[in-house]
C-alpha cells in the first residue's frame, strides 16, 4: 500500500469512528468496571437509571413493542441476567419467566416485597392472546403496580435500598436524586388525585384489566374489557362488552395505546369515547415514563376537565 492510500484509509477509519451512532470505544471501556442492573420492565430500568445516574450500567433487555410482563428471554439473555450485579422484579408475579430461570437469589431484588400488603389479588381467568406472546390469562396478581404512584414511590425507593447497597460510596448522590423522582411522582400522584375527583363515580371502561392499580389508588369506577388497540374487536368482545354495559353505562374507554380508528368509531356510536392511558411497562419510542405519565395525566384532564370558574364582574 503506498503512503497516499495508508494516508486516505486512515482518514476513513476517523471519518467512520467520528459517524458511528453506536456507543464508541470509550464509553464501552468505561462501562466495564460498572456494576451491572438488569431489570424486568421499564419503569424499574427508569427508577435506576434516575437514582444511579451513570454510575452503574443499567440494562433493560424487553424488545420495543413486547409486553415486558409476558415476554420470555432466550437462552443467551438468560445468561445475561443471570451474570447481573443487580436484578430488580417487579414483584406481583410479573414476568413469570424469573421463576423458571436459575438466577442468584442473592442478586434479586423484588421491589414490591415491602408492598405485600397493597397488592391486588386477580380473580379474572380469561385466557386471551397477545401477538407473538400468544395466550395468557391474568390470573394471580395485579401487576401494573407503578400506575398508583405511592406503590411507584415505594418501587422507586426498594431500587434505591439495592442500588446503594450496590455502590455505597453513592449513597448521598443517590438519595438526593431519589428525592428528585420523588417529587416528581408525587406531583403525578396530585395531579391524579385531582382529576379523579373530578371524575368522581362516573362509571369508566379499560381496554385491558391492567389498570387495577390506578382505579383503587384514585377510586375510579372502572371495569375492564380484553380487547387490544391494534384488533377489531370480535363478535365475543362486543358481547362481553354490552353485558359490562348493562351494570355500568360508561362514556369512556381508557386504552392502552391509540385504538384503531374503527373500533373508536364503532365505540363513539355508542356514546363510548377513547382515550390513552399509557401503562408504559416498555420503553416508550420517544420520552421517558415521566413524560407518558405526564401526557396520560394531561389527557385525563383534558377529558374531565376543572368546570369552568365562576367570574364575578
Ligand atoms: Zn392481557
Amino acid at each position: 500500500m503506498s503512503v497516499n492510500l495508508l494516508k486516505m484509509f486512515a482518514c476513513v477509519l476517523v471519518v467512520a469512528a467520528c459517524t458511528q451512532s453506536e456507543p464508541s470505544a470509550e464509553n464501552i471501556e468505561a462501562g466495564k468496571g460498572l456494576p451491572r442492573v438488569y431489570t424486568v420492565n421499564y419503569p424499574l430500568a427508569y427508577f435506576a437509571e434516575r437514582i444511579a445516574g451513570e454510575s452503574v450500567e443499567v440494562v433493560f433487555p424487553v424488545p420495543s413493542g413486547v409486553d415486558p410482563a409476558t415476554w420470555s428471554p432466550d437462552a443467551e439473555t438468560i445468561a445475561d441476567y443471570q451474570q447481573a450485579d443487580l436484578v430488580l422484579l417487579n414483584g406481583a408475579g410479573y414476568a413469570d419467566w424469573i421463576q423458571r430461570a436459575t438466577l442468584s437469589q442473592s442478586r434479586l431484588v423484588d421491589t414490591s416485597a415491602a408492598l405485600a400488603d397493597s397488592l391486588i389479588p386477580v380473580d379474572d381467568s380469561v385466557t386471551h392472546s397477545h401477538g407473538p406472546g400468544g395466550d395468557h390469562s391474568h390470573q394471580g396478581t395485579a401487576f401494573t403496580t407503578w400506575l398508583d404512584m405511592e406503590l411507584a414511590v415505594g418501587q422507586a425507593r426498594a431500587v434505591f435500598d439495592a442500588l446503594v447497597r450496590l455502590r455505597p460510596e453513592n449513597e448521598t448522590d443517590f438519595r438526593e436524586r431519589l428525592t428528585e423522582l420523588e417529587k416528581d411522582l408525587g406531583g403525578l400522584d396530585t395531579r391524579l388525585k385531582v382529576v379523579a375527583e373530578r371524575v368522581g363515580d362516573q362509571p369508566l371502561l379499560f381496554s385491558h384489566p391492567v389498570y387495577q392499580y390506578l382505579v383503587r389508588g384514585y377510586g375510579l369506577n372502572g371495569r375492564s374489557v380484553h380487547w387490544e388497540p391494534d384488533e377489531i374487536p370480535g363478535d365475543d368482545q362486543w358481547r362481553e362488552l354490552f353485558e359490562l354495559l348493562g351494570a355500568h353505562n360508561a362514556g369512556w374507554m381508557i386504552w392502552e395505546d391509540e385504538p384503531l380508528p374503527e373500533a373508536a368509531s364503532l365505540l363513539e356510536s355508542m356514546g363510548i369515547e377513547s382515550l390513552v392511558f399509557r401503562p408504559c411497562g416498555n420503553r416508550p419510542a420517544e420520552g421517558s415514563l415521566l413524560s407518558v405519565m405526564l401526557e396520560n395525566v394531561a389527557t385525563l384532564e383534558q377529558a374531565f376537565p376543572a368546570p369552568a370558574s365562576v367570574v364575578s364582574y
